[in-house]
């Protein structure tokens, strides 16, 4: 990730540890991707348990976007909560 913005020239990270938020936001994100294929694993109870890996193996899968996104969000969801004297 850019550590300032290429077009205004924003510095992203205001103070150390402050994407720290974003790691419970890419928790969410991966609860919501792997809940649901939990649930269809659990409730069709399908033959191999390799299929109880599907979760888990998503997750890993959506590591590099869960990171990007769930800073992205932090980044939008801090600056609606606290705005800065210039905007993003
Ligand atoms: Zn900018």
């Amino acid at each position: 990730m850019n550590e300032d913005c290429g077009a205004c020239g924003i510095h992203f990270e205001r103070e150390s540890g402050y994407f720290s938020m974003s790691i419970f936001i890419a928790y969410v994100m991966a609860a919501v991707i792997s809940i649901p294929v939990m649930v269809f694993v659990y409730l069709y109870q399908l033959p191999s348990h390799w299929y109880y890996l599907a979760p888990s193996i998503l997750i890993v899968l959506f590591i590099p976007a869960l990171f990007r996104y769930s800073r992205i969000i932090w980044l939008y969801l801090d600056e609606w909560l606290d705005p800065r004297d210039t905007p993003i």
